[in-house]
Formats: structure tokens, sequence, C-alpha cells
């Protein structure tokens, strides 16, 4: 069954000005179409753009603690469709139906925390210097926001966008990816289901380069929050710093999982098999490199190989699924063309490097789950951005080695150690150079209610979940209050 998904404009489901449309093939039988949606065009983003104008000055007056009780309710509703909404994202977008409850959890997670938000959207209050004076900060809505989102996480990312943003006053305009447009409408839906007013949240579904540029620069938006890949995520960067716009960059990663000589090698190798393989390595933690001690190398490496071929390679709605397909045909492209360049970099293949060769594979984009050795840290393998089934292993002599070669890629988003020695924990807490060290767990796996985001080319500053989130999308109005009767200067009555 298609689902024809329609762009929200204000309230109203409708179709593009364009008449154009896009269909969307499931990647494990592409055969069949998930969803077709508009390709919308600038004048679509524009109607979107001016219903969330038009509604904002009525939803800031709305207080805080009704909007989270509607972001509760909405949370509350994706529980109660938890079930049909992950099956639709594993055929939308490939990734086993264990994971896309997962994502699906982790919106009606953010729904919970960021709704008893709602009553505590606190500023501070702090002694004047002048007599009779009062001194506080407060927190304002921004105003219309856009929000560009990838398709990995098509209900998950959205919700960390979107939830933060309706609690602070502001109204939203969604363009999700081409690749899951039936996800997007489904989440905005559960708002629309929960009471939120029309025009607060709308989407308008179409390509990048025509609905989302058009989106990011248009005149009525006051921040833009992106999640995708630094290619886009540079570009949109570069509008927003013309326009002296509000944007919120979360891009790329080439993480890392170290395993030294002291830590529990079953354990790293459950980790990086789910840290790896998970999602078949289509998120932005995924363990892309495995920096291994020397004088465990072989050993995890012999354990860990023998792992990666019990993974079963499936359709992601069949039971026990580890490895998904890729999310369509040139994201397979794109992995193949890493596996070659690895090859011709002089690494050494030890498992994997192709396309499953069983017939029940033919119809989708699968790719083997795949193994590098022989890694050095010049080789493109070791320092760029697969997004699939791939890791390559790094193998170093010491601690401070293994710290040096995580550090010199140009992301830094997740990283993991395998060590029981807490004094070398708390050294690599302190030294990796990413938003997230995990102790002894692998570089996937991140709570909501902790800030998510990277350093140098992952990200440009912000953070999302956590309290940190209320940074992007308030901005903060200091207030005094002189209760005195009379002029008072600061700095010089004093
Ligand atoms: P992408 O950059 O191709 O697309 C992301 C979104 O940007 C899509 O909605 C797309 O239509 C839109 N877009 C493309 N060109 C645009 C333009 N010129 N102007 C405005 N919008 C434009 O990324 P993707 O393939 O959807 O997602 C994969 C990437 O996302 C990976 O690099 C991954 O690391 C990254 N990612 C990062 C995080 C994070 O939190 N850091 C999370 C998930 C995914």
């Amino acid at each position: 069954m298609t689902v024809h998904v329609q762009n929200l404009i204000n309230g109203t489901w409708c179709a593009s000005r364009t008449g154009r449309t896009l269909a969307r093939e499931n990647p494990a039988a592409a055969r069949e179409t998930v969803s077709s949606a508009p390709l919308s065009d600038a004048a679509d983003v524009d109607a979107a753009v001016k219903a969330a104008v038009a509604a904002y000055p009525s939803w800031k007056l709305v207080p805080a603690p009704k909007r989270g009780l509607m972001i509760a309710e909405a949370g509350r509703i994706l529980a109660e469709r938890k079930e049909a909404l992950a099956t639709l994202m594993t055929r939308e977008m490939g990734k086993p139906i264990t994971e896309t409850r997962g994502d699906v959890q982790e919106a009606i997670d953010t729904a919970l925390l960021v709704a008893a938000q709602g009553r505590f959207l606190a500023g501070e209050t702090v002694p004047c210097e002048l007599p009779n004076k009062f001194g506080m900060s407060i927190r304002q809505p921004v105003g219309p926001c856009a929000m560009v989102t990838p398709w990995n996480f098509p209900v998950a990312i959205p919700s960390w966008k979107i939830f933060p943003a309706l609690v602070c006053g502001n109204t939203v305009v969604l363009k999700p990816s081409e690749l899951t447009p039936a996800c997007a409408a489904e989440f905005v839906k559960a708002l629309m289901d929960a009471g939120v007013p029309a025009g607060v949240v709308n989407m308008v579904c179409g390509s990048g380069e025509e609905a989302g540029a058009a989106l990011v620069a248009h005149p009525g938006i006051r921040a833009v929050s992106f999640t995708g890949s630094t290619q886009t995520g540079s570009l949109i960067g570069e509008t927003c710093g013309r326009l002296n716009r509000k944007v919120s960059l979360e891009m790329g990663g080439k993480n890392a999982q170290i395993v030294m000589e002291d830590g529990d090698l079953d354990l790293a190798v459950d980790g990086a098999l789910w840290g790896a393989f998970g999602t078949t390595g289509q998120r932005c933690t995924a363990t892309s490199r495995l920096i291994l001690h020397r004088s465990i190398a072989e050993a995890f490496t012999a354990k860990f190989l023998a792992r990666v071929r019990t993974l079963k390679i499936g359709n992601g709605l069949h039971d026990g699924v580890n490895v998904a397909p890729l999310v369509s045909s040139e994201q397979r492209d794109r992995v193949a063309d890493y596996v070659r360049i690895a090859k011709e970099e002089g690494a050494k293949l030890l498992c994997g490097g192709g396309v499953p060769t069983d017939p029940a594979c033919a119809d989708g984009w699968w790719f083997e789950p795949t193994v590098f050795g022989g890694v050095t840290r010049g080789m493109r393998i070791a320092r760029e951005e697969v997004f699939g089934p791939v890791v390559a292993i790094l193998v170093v002599d010491s601690f401070e080695e293994a710290v040096s070669i995580h550090n010199e890629v140009d992301y830094g988003l997740s990283s993991s150690i395998y060590t029981r020695d807490v004094n070398r924990a708390f050294t690599a807490i302190r030294d990796l150079e990413a938003g997230i060290t995990y102790v002894n767990g692998p570089t996937i796996g991140a709570e909501v209610q902790l800030p998510f985001g990277g350093v140098k080319g992952t990200g440009n500053g912000h953070r999302e979940a956590g309290l940190q989130v209320y940074e992007f999308y308030s901005e903060w109005k200091s207030v005094y209050v002189d209760h005195s009767g009379r002029l008072q200067r600061a700095q010089i009555d004093t």
C-alpha cells in the first residue's frame, strides 16, 4: 500500500503547487512503492513560512505549561501508534523493526522530557548594584524556525527539534528528507491530533536543493536547525551567516572505539558489532574505526570476525535480522566506492566487501558487513565518513597513540574506550575530542536527557536534547526593574 503524503500548510494537508511528486521505494523490495510525496518549490515554502509567521504571535502567548501538555499528548499518541509507525519506518528507510521501535521510543521519551520543561523554562534572578532595583533574565521564543532533517532517524530527529522549539513558543516549518516523507507526516500528524493549532507546525516535502534551500533562506525564518551531511550543513551555514540567522548544525562523524590491553574483550566485541553494524552503519555515531592495542589486536580481531560472520542479513521486518539494507542504491554505490578506495590504498579486506549473493537480497540495497585490517592513519578509510556497514581496524602501541589517532580526523561526535583502568578512563574522557565519550560501551546509544552534538566538523557549537537545547530555541532577555522612583545610574551612582 502506497502512502500519499501531502504538505501541511496552516493546518491543511495539500498537494504542491508544482503538481510534481517523488516516489519512495522500499529498500528491501525495490519494486514496492512505500510512499509518494510532493516535490515542492519556493512558492509552497513561502506559503508554509507565511502560515508559521501568522501563527507565531498567538502561539507565543499560550502558557508554556499548556504547550507542554500538547507535547505530552503527542507523545502519548506516538506511543499508541508506535507499532504501526515502526513498521512504516522499516518499509520506508530499511532499518530493523527493533530499531525503528527505538526511533519512535526516542520521540516519546523526548516528549515526556520536553513537556515537563514547559513548567520550568527557568531564568535567573540576581542582586543589582543599586538599591531598590531588581534584575532577572527570562527566556523568550526566537520566532518561526526551519527544520531540515535526514532520513536515518526520521521520527526521533524531528522530535529533538520540534518539541523543544514548540515548548519555547516558536512556530515551525519542517522540510523532512525526501527519503522518509511518510514517517515525517505521521510525526506531524501526532502533533496536530494532540491539539497544536493550525499554522504552528507546517511541513513542506521536496528536494534539499529546491524546497530546503528556499526554506533556509526565506526572510520569515528566524532560526534554522539542520541535521545531515557536513557538505549540506556547510552550505546552510554559509547562507545563515550571510543572513545573520541563528543556525544549529548537526553533521557527520568518524567515530572510533578504542580497546586497550586491559579491556574486557568479549564486551568490546559486543560493543563493536552493535556500534559498527547497527542501523547498517548509517548512524552519525556509528563506529567507523576500531583502534586496538597491539597486544590484544589479534585476539580481538579473531573474535570480532567470527561474530561478524554470524550476523543475519535480511529484511528489517523479519525476526532476528541484524543487518538490513542500506537506504538507497546511491548509498550502496557510495559504500562500494569506499571499499574500492580502501583496497586501492592497501587496506586488507578481512570480511565482507560486496553485495550479498543470497537471491533473497537481489531486490534490495544490501551490503555485506565489511571489516578492513592493516589500516593506517593517512588512508581515506581511516578519516572519511562512510555511512555504511564498514569498519576500519587501526593498531596502536600505546594509549597516547590511540588518543592521537582518535583526534586527528575532521569530525568529533562520539567516542568510546574499553578499559578497566579508571585513571585511563578519566584521561580519555578529558582528552578525546568528541561531544560524547562512552566508557565500556559502544559509540551509539545516546539518551535524550543529556546534550547531543559534536565538536570540530561535526557541528557549530550547539547541542540538541538535554537542557542545552533550550539555548537554541530561546533568546535571553535581561530585565531591570527600578522601584526606587528616581534615576539611578549603573556604574556611576554606586
Ligand atoms: P543530507 O545532507 O544529504 O540531507 C539532509 C537534509 O538536508 C535533507 O532533508 C535534504 O533534503 C536537505 N538538503 C540537501 N541539500 C540541501 C540544501 N542545499 N539546502 C537545504 N537543505 C538541503 O544528509 P542525509 O543523507 O539525509 O543524512 C546523512 C548524514 O546526516 C550523514 O552525514 C550523517 O552523519 C548525518 N547525521 C548527523 C546527525 C547528527 O546529529 N550529527 C544525525 C543523523 C545524521
